[in-house]
């Protein structure tokens, strides 16, 4: 009596026309994989920057100033700044034990 009717339900969704190659997809999926930054220690004021670039805090690369840093300040920002790098340049003098340099320049002394 019952007749039990069966309706096939197809979704339809949309599909993409085109195969994407394994090259395509594994560089869409690079950034997932982003690794850490090798940070070394600026021999100026001993904040990790990243190796061969100058540094952003004391503007210093190779034992020169190559930024100004000071310029971008405010006048009240420019106060404080100069007087942290004073407070370190004291210290400095005073024969505080400074970060030791990278493996690099030691083995050029070899
Ligand atoms: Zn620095």
């Amino acid at each position: 009596m019952a007749d039990v009717v069966y309706i096939e339900i197809v979704s339809i969704m949309a599909l993409p026309k085109w195969r994407h190659t394994k090259s395509r997809r594994n560089k869409r999926r690079m950034h997932l994989f982003i690794k850490e930054p090798a940070l070394v220690v600026c021999p100026k004021c001993a904040k990790p920057v990243l190796p061969h670039i100058a540094c952003r805090a004391c503007g210093y690369y190779k034992g020169e100033e190559v930024i100004d840093v000071l310029k971008k300040l405010t006048k009240k920002e420019r106060k404080q700044k100069e007087k942290e790098i004073a407070a370190k340049e004291a210290a400095s003098k005073r024969g505080e034990p400074r970060p030791e340099k990278s493996g690099r320049d030691q083995e050029k002394k070899a």
